[in-house]
């Protein structure tokens, strides 16, 4: 027999559940170790943890207080940046870890820094405004810092024994080369030991321009570059290492290319490492490097017909130290540095860089240089 009595559930009270919900999230943003503050859409504090309070060095209620009387923040230049005004453009989530915020006294921390846009939902009209999430990472910047100084200095100091070593290997390799009372033996460990040297030094370099670039010691040069004759000079020095693996090396100018204005020195640097990797990770077939003039700027692109890249690797060919696990890759020495530090480079000069890639077929790496100034 079914039971039919339906005794009521007593009603849950409204208030009651609200206050309970209300309750869970204040623990919930009280508990977070990184500082939350929300402000309304006239940029006053709506909402804020207790790690706010502690960031922001106060120990008074920040409700209904105007976020620029709080938060005085510079940028790495110790200029000072308008809370309210970053706010105001972050129409989108902004994240930054390159702002430091200034208290009364001038002490400064470093901070990550990020602004979402939000509904709100508070009141009756339901509000919009933005919150901010804020962590000190004064111990993380600076442990950064000491460890780029640190790679800075080491790059710089080895520089000079490599290239001694590297020159007398060579003078060695070039007499064994003309005796013929030296074993074959020799001359294998010769060759062996130049061949690292001379990748012990690429390395050094990559390290010494990475250290550099991330502590904004990079600057750009801006003058007029022959790129032909940029072309031409890479077509010139990549010929014997291409020829050595039974590589076509060929160079593709577009009549129209006319003078481009950037930074010489890393137009070369980005183009040389992209034309070292096409090598590097091609077995048969060749290499072409093809110019186009391209609205106000040069686009190149640097064709293989080599591995190739499958397609999760080319979202992270551009991370610092990835290299593919394929086999045929680590048959090659490599630091993983080199399209990291190429990318930096390329932001330096508003360079566009593309990769497109099928495993097996080859790969294009594609560089849009802007004319600058
Ligand atoms: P490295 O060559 O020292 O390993 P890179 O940063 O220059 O470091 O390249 C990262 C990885 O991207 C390489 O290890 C390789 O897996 C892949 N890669 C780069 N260029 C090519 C290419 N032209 N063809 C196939 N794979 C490539």
């Amino acid at each position: 027999m079914v039971n039919m009595s339906t005794k009521k559930a007593p009603k849950p009270d409204h208030e009651a559940i609200i206050a309970l919900e209300r309750e869970r999230l204040s623990t919930l943003i009280n508990s977070m170790a990184d500082a939350v503050i929300a402000v309304d859409e006239h940029q006053k504090i709506a909402i804020y943890n207790g790690a706010a309070l502690s960031i922001l060095d106060v120990n008074k209620a920040l409700t209904g207080k105007r976020i620029h009387t709080l938060m005085h923040l510079i940028n790495k230049n110790n200029q000072p940046i308008d809370i309210e005004e970053l706010i105001e453009r972050s129409k989108t989530p902004f994240s930054s870890r390159d702002m430091r915020l200034e208290y009364p006294n001038n002490d400064t921390i470093n901070l990550y820094l990020s602004i979402a846009p939000v509904h709100l939902g508070y009141g009756t009209g339901g509000q919009r405004g933005h919150v901010l999430l804020i962590r000190d990472i004064t111990r993380e910047k600076s442990l950064e810092e000491e460890r780029n100084e640190f790679i800075s200095v080491v790059s710089h100091e080895l520089r000079t024994p490599i290239a001694i070593a590297e020159g007398n290997i060579g003078n060695a390799q070039f007499m064994a080369e003309k005796s013929s009372e030296i074993p074959l033996d020799v001359k294998k460990s010769l060759d062996a030991a130049h061949e690292q040297v001379v990748f012990l030094g690429g390395m050094i370099n990559d390290l010494a321009t990475l250290s550099r670039a991330e502590r904004g010691k990079l600057v750009a040069e801006i003058e007029p570059i022959n790129v032909t004759e940029v072309l031409s000079t890479i077509e010139k020095d990549y010929q014997p290492q291409a020829t050595k693996k039974g590589l076509n090396l060929t160079v593709k100018l577009d009549p129209h290319l006319e003078l481009l204005k950037s930074s010489k020195l890393y137009v070369e640097e980005i183009l040389q490492n992209f034309v070292t990797n096409a090598i590097k990770y091609t077995d048969t077939g060749g290499i072409t490097i093809m110019s186009h003039h391209k609205k106000d700027g040069v686009l190149i692109e640097i064709i293989d017909t080599g591995i190739g890249i499958s397609k999760a690797d080319q979202q992270k060919v551009f991370d610092k130290f990835f290299r593919s696990e394929d086999f045929r890759t680590r048959q090659s020495n490599g630091t993983g540095l080199g399209l990291y530090v190429t990318v930096k480079l390329a932001h330096l000069v508003n360079a566009e860089i593309d990769v497109k890639s099928e495993l097996n077929k080859g790969s294009v790496f594609s560089v849009y240089f802007p004319n600058l100034q």
